[in-house]
Order: structure tokens, then C-alpha cells, then sequence
């Protein structure tokens, strides 16, 4: 933790969303649930805090998506902004503001930014060459224009990144370059931009993060600045010929927006400034304040943007403070796979809804127990049914609900006098007191799932202290001994209902409505399941049990299982160019293919080649030589001594020199991916004819 003053107030910003789709599974773990946790954490311990968002509206994306829609940029943004602000406020995140950057006091606040960077003589301007549309009048950067990167020959590189090798890339860059607003080849035509020189903030940066925040900043935020600082900064234009976003405000840039990474971050004070108007708070101690801690919550795809581009921005403002922390998170699987927005690979939210009506806290739950805080991480269905069945269920509802039912069954629902304690029940209440600060120890150091973790142990604790006291038992001996009993568990229980608001806030909420403790004056603060020694006085009357969470069945969970499937069957028939079906042959030509089994005794890749295998094939007549294309999909090693469907009577060819004397039969599996036609395995004698194992649809390499 850190040693200097406890400061003043709290600036939580988390990632402006793009509206250009709904919210999944990976954007609530990497960012919004963590986030939250943080802010309902600090409100709960007394903090003043301003939690910030807003959605991301502008940007080549959305302009692009609009495009292909045949809608405005408007209604795109319109139809998603209220659908993500919904799945926020459904999933109980609570922004103390969840703006847009379409809004006026964004407009002035980034154009504000602009103007003052450019008068102080921050930015450099350059005339530069760029890809220039001609059918459709449009200079093309970022996603406007795809091609072959430079780096790694993927032939689908974007005018901004390449994802396939993940380099940062210009427009300029790509060889043969496609508009894909048009398909046309660009032409080249200049036009002049406004530049961040980055190159002049490097000493500060160094500074400020290398050796400012070596010990409290995550080692991915770190390692990742550090490499970024390290290969040197470059100039970063903040301007694009676009007509989608805030206009350039000075003279020369008529026709041109600033570009969405320039105006994204203000978006965050903007907010804010929304947020205290309504309020009628003064904006400004949230951001200029150094007695402010501001805490930047994002995905590990931004990290450049808030630690490196936006600082730089605000240090050349010269008003604001910088962030004190960027907790990074690194990326959520599904499955296995990478989620994807355009392969419908996620869990959105608003479906999640539907299908698990009321459970929020537990996928809430889940993604905390399995953040990407420090590597990637997966999302299994069948790990999100034992956290809930095994945890949720059996610990935390197991125990709530036995203190409830009992403390109604032998009390009428009022809490009873204790008697002495024994030693256990003094170690039990005193444990309780230590919660506080151990959950809040890994908040403050941002370590969510350990957090999480802990909040559940407590629950253990008094799951473990009931079934071992067994107050069903006892009461037929020694009522007083259960009066101290259901006393010590009560306390727990209410230990809960405090501690759990940040994880699990709408079970949270209910816990203290069934224990009569919302909003009366018994309602506990956080510091005080520490500081006071009765939490529920007795006397206290509490209310009747309800279930606090259900089990999840196995047919639930498969229903899940087979939408996914579903999907990558879609994503598979989609991604498939269908051919048209060739011209019917008779069975006269197919009898005249001479199939046999054969194996593979040699393989090697053939030099220079690198989609060729050369491969000498026993055919049980003879051993001899064929060139498969399968080299992408298959080494030598691991085909050598494989039983494969081979066509003999093919005409002989030199591919590359080497006479190829037959074709070994391949298709595709499910995945797409290549196979080989297997003759049976179990048949060991070479040279049988195989024509009936020819599936249909297989291709022939
Ligand atoms: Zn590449």
C-alpha cells in the first residue's frame, strides 16, 4: 500500500466503449467488473468518488459500420449506446456518469484541448502523401484500407495494425493496398496533419512511469510501456481526413476530425464535467487536484493510449494531473477461442440475461474469480457452473440460509442473547474483525480475483463454524449453548452483507433486506465489521429466508454449449466461398481413378517451397514419389508411416523439378481443417482398392 497522505478524492475512469456493438463477457472481466468492485468499494470505506464512462462514438468503426449498414453514423451510435448503457446498468455497474463523446461538452472539451495544444506550438504539422480514394472522394487510413503488411506477408493487414503479428502500421505502409469502402487501388494525394511529437515526452515518461511506478504498476502495464519507451517514440498524427468526429478547430482543417485517440481519452473529463453539473459540484479539484488519485481501468489493448499518448497529452495541457495507477487487464478467452465481436464468439450480455434470469452476481462472480489480471485467461461454461454450484450455492447461499431458517425456527426471527463464548466463538469473532482489511488490502492492490477469493473464505468460515457446532443437534440438550451459536453465525452473516456489496451487490442488497438491516440503523460500513463488536443486537428482528442462489443443472450449461457450436458451424459455412457444383460425370469416368492405400515411408519439405511436401509413397505395387501441397498443414515428421488414400493413375508432373507420380486424397474436417481420407486403419495390407472411402466434397491436393 502506498505511504503517502490518503488522498482527497478518487477520479475511476473505465474504458470509453466502442458503439459499434453490444457488451460481452470479455469487456465486463477485463474492465467494467473490476472497476466497479474498485468504486463501490471506496464509496463503502467513505471515499469521494467520481466513476466515469461514457461510450466511444466516433472513429473510422462506426463510420465504416454506418457504411456497410446503408444507416447514418448517428443511428448506429444511437441504437448501441443505449443498448451498452442498459447491459451496465442491468450488471448494477454504477457510473456516477455514463456519457457520450456525440455530446456537446465533448465537442468543446476535446476541441478545447486541440486549440490550446496548438497555440502553445505542441503539435508539429506535416504535408504527407496519403491513400486517396478516388471513386468514393475519401482519403483512406486506419480500417479504410486492408493489404499485404510489410512485416509478416498477411495478406489482410488493416491501414493501422496488423493482427496478425500485431505490428502498428500506416496506411502507407501496406503493399498492394485495397480501399474497402470500394475495392478500388488508391492513388497517393497529400494532405497535411497535426502531430503529437511523442519523441519530446520520452524523457518524461521515463521518468514518470520507468522510474515513478516501477513497484505499484502491474508487470504487464509495465513490461509493455517499458518496451514502447524503450524502441523510441515517434511522432503520432491526431488528425485524420475524415468526416465523421470533432472538427479540426483551427484554420487548415477544414474537412478533417481529430482523431478518435486523441479525443477518446477527454471523453473521460467530459464526463466528469457532465457528471458535476448535475450534481452541482465543482469538476475541476477531479482532475487538477494533486490531492486526486486518478485510476485508469482498461483492457491491455489501451495500454499505449493511457499510459503513454494521453498522459503525454495532459503533461502538454499542463493543468491536469496523470493517472496514479492503470490496472491493465490482459484478454478473456471463451472456450478456448479469442472472443470476437465479428464471429459472434462471446456471451453478450443481454443474452446472458435471458437465459439466467436474476443472476447477474454470478457471472459477476466468475469473471472476478477468473480475471486476466496478470495472463489470458478462459471463460468455461462448465467452470462458471461449479463456481456458482460449488461456491455460491454450497458455501455463501448454504450458510446464509441455515443461519436464517434456524434463527426463525427457534427465535421467531429475533436475535438472541449469547452466553459465554467459548474459545472457538472468540477466534470466529475475531477472525470476522480481520475481513476488512484483508479484502481491502487486495483491492487497494488491485487484485481482484484475490479479493473475491477472500470475501468467499469468509463465508467459509462461518459455513465451517455452523456444521461444526451444529446448533440442529445441540438444541435438544443445550438451548443457551444455541442462543451463542445462531448469535456468532448471525454476525457473520450480517459481516457478509457488508462486505459482499462490491462483488455481489444485488445479493448484497437482498442479504440485508433479509436481515433488516438496509438503511436502518443497524447498517453497517465497511471499517465498522471491524471496529464494532455486535454487527446485529440482539433483539434485532430478521426477516423470513430466501434463496440467494439456485443451482445450475447440466442441461443448462449444454444448452450454452450447443449455441456455441452452433455458431462455429455458422462462422464455418459463412467463411466457406461455396463453388457451384462441377459437371456430373458417369460412373465409367469415375471407375477409370485407381485408388489404392498406400503409406507414407519418406517425407521431406521441398526446398524453397513452402506449401510442398516431396513424399515417397508405398503403394504396394511400388514406392514412389508424389508432391502434396500440405506442407502449412502437416511437418514430415508426424505423417511419415501414415496410412493415406492415394491416386495412382494420375498423369505424372514436375512441380519444381520433382516428377510427381500421383495425388494422396485430402478434405476438410469440421474446423476447415485439412485431413487426410483415411483408408480403414485397422487394415494392414497395403494395395486394396479404396474408391468407396472417397468421401464426398473431399478435395484433392
Ligand atoms: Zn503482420
Amino acid at each position: 500500500m502506498s505511504t503517502t497522505i490518503a488522498p482527497k478524492r478518487y477520479t475511476i475512469t473505465a474504458a470509453l466503449p466502442y458503439t459499434n456493438g453490444p457488451i460481452h463477457i470479455g469487456h465486463l472481466a477485463g474492465v467494467y467488473v473490476p472497476a466497479d468492485i474498485y468504486a463501490r468499494y471506496l464509496r463503502l470505506t467513505g471515499k469521494d468518488v467520481a466513476f466515469v464512462c461514457g461510450s466511444d462514438e466516433h472513429g473510422v468503426a462506426i463510420s465504416m459500420k454506418a457504411k456497410k449498414e446503408g444507416v447514418t453514423p448517428k443511428e448506429v451510435i444511437d441504437k448501441y449506446h443505449g443498448m451498452i448503457k442498459t447491459s451496465f446498468e442491468d450488471f448494477g455497474i454504477t457510473f456516477d456518469n455514463y456519457s457520450r463523446t456525440s455530446a456537446a461538452v465533448h465537442h468543446d472539451t476535446a476541441s478545447g484541448f486541440f486549440k490550446k495544444l496548438y497555440e502553445q506550438g505542441d503539435f508539429i504539422e506535416e504535408t504527407t502523401a496519403q491513400l486517396y480514394d478516388e471513386e468514393a472522394k475519401q482519403f483512406l487510413a486506419d480500417r479504410f484500407v486492408i493489404g499485404t503488411c510489410p512485416k509478416c506477408g498477411n495478406e489482410e493487414a488493416y491501414g493501422d495494425q496488423c493482427e496478425n503479428c500485431g505490428s502498428s502500421l500506416n496506411a502507407t505502409d501496406l503493399i498492394n493496398p485495397k480501399s474497402t469502402i470500394t475495392g478500388s487501388v488508391p492513388s497517393t494525394k497529400e494532405t497535411t496533419h497535426w502531430f503529437l511529437p511523442l519523441d519530446r515526452y520520452e524523457d518524461f515518461l521515463r521518468d514518470w512511469i520507468l522510474k515513478g511506478h516501477k513497484d505499484d504498476w502491474k508487470p504487464n502495464v509495465y513490461g509493455q510501456c517499458k518496451s514502447w519507451i524503450d524502441s523510441g517514440l515517434e511522432p503520432r498524427a491526431v488528425t485524420r481526413d475524415l468526416d465523421w468526429g470533432i472538427p479540426v478547430p483551427v484554420k487548415g482543417g477544414e474537412g478533417k476530425v481529430l482523431y478518435v485517440w486523441f479525443d477518446a481519452p477527454i471523453g473521460y473529463i467530459s464526463s466528469t464535467k457532465e457528471w458535476a453539473e448535475r450534481e452541482n459540484k465543482d469538476w475541476e479539484p477531479y482532475w487538477k487536484d494533486k490531492d486526486t488519485k486518478l485510476v485508469h481501468f482498461i483492457g491491455k489493448d489501451n495500454i499505449v493510449f493511457h499510459c503513454i499518448i494521453f498522459p503525454s497529452i495532459l503533461k502538454a495541457h499542463g493543468d491536469y494531473i496523470l493517472p496514479e495507477n492503470v490496472p491493465a487487464n490482459e484478454f478473456l478467452n471463451l472456450e478456448g477461442n479469442k472472443l470476437s465481436t465479428s464471429k459472434n464468439w462471446a456471451v453478450w450480455l443481454h443474452e446472458y440475461l435471458e437465459d439466467f434470469s436474476g443472476m447477474q452476481d454470478v457471472l459477476r462472480y466468475t469473471l472476478t474469480a477468473n480475471a486476466p489480471e496478470t495472463k489470458d485467461n478462459d471463460f468455461t461454461w462448465k467452470d462458471f457452473q461449479a463456481r456458482n454450484n460449488n461456491e455460491l450455492v454450497a458455501i455463501f447461499g448454504n450458510f446464509i440460509n441455515r443461519v436464517v431458517v434456524l434463527t426463525n425456527k427457534y427465535y421467531d426471527g429475533v436475535i438472541p442473547n449469547p452466553s459465554d463464548f467459548t474459545s472457538v466463538d472468540s477466534e470466529t469473532l475475531d477472525e470476522l474483525k480481520k475481513y476488512p482489511e484483508i479484502i481491502s488490502s487486495s483491492l487497494e492492490r488491485y487484485r481482484f480475483r484475490e479479493a473475491g477469493q477472500e470475501l468467499m473464505n469468509l463465508a467459509r468460515l462461518g459455513n465451517k463454524y455452523l456444521a461444526d457446532a451444529e446448533p440442529w443437534k445441540v438444541i435438544k440438550e443445550d438451548e443457551e449453548r444455541v442462543k451463542t451459536i445462531m448469535f456468532v453465525a448471525l454476525q457473520i452473516a450480517s459481516g457478509l452483507a457488508v462486505l459482499s456489496e462490491p462483488f455481489l451487490p444485488f445479493t448484497s442488497d437482498k442479504l440485508k433486506s433479509i436481515l433488516g438491516v438496509r438503511s436502518s440503523a443497524v447498517e453497517t460500513s465497511w471499517n465498522e465489521v471491524s471496529s464494532k463488536d455486535i454487527l446485529l443486537p440482539p433483539g434485532h428482528k430478521i426477516g423470513q429466508s430466501e434463496l440467494l442462489f439456485r443451482k445450475i443443472e447440466d442441461s443448462e450449461i449444454q444448452a450454452q454449449l450447443d449455441k456455441l457450436e452452433a455458431t462455429k458451424k455458422a462462422n464455418q459455412q459463412e467463411n466457406k466461398a461455396l463453388m457451384p457444383q462441377k459437371d456430373t460425370i458417369t460412373f465409367d469416368d469415375f471407375s477409370k481413378l485407381d485408388m489404392r492405400v498406400g503409406t507414407i515411408v519418406e517425407a521431406e519439405k521441398m526446398p524453397k517451397a513452402k506449401k510442398l511436401l516431396v513424399l515417397k509413397v508405398d503403394t504396394g505395387l511400388d514406392v514412389r514419389t508424389i508432391v502434396s501441397g500440405i506442407a502449412e498443414s502437416f511437418t514430415p515428421e508426424e505423417i511419415v508411416g501414415k496410412k493415406v488414400t492415394v491416386l495412382i493413375n494420375l498423369a505424372p508432373r514436375a512441380l519444381r523439378g520433382v516428377e510427381s507420380e500421383g495425388m494422396i486424397l485430402m478434405t476438410e474436417n469440421t474446423e476447415g481443417k485439412l485431413v487426410f481420407v483415411n483408408p480403414d486403419n485397422s487394415s494392414d495390407s497395403s494395395g486394396d482398392g479404396a474408391g468407396n472411402g472417397v468421401s464426398n466434397g473431399a478435395t484433392i491436393n
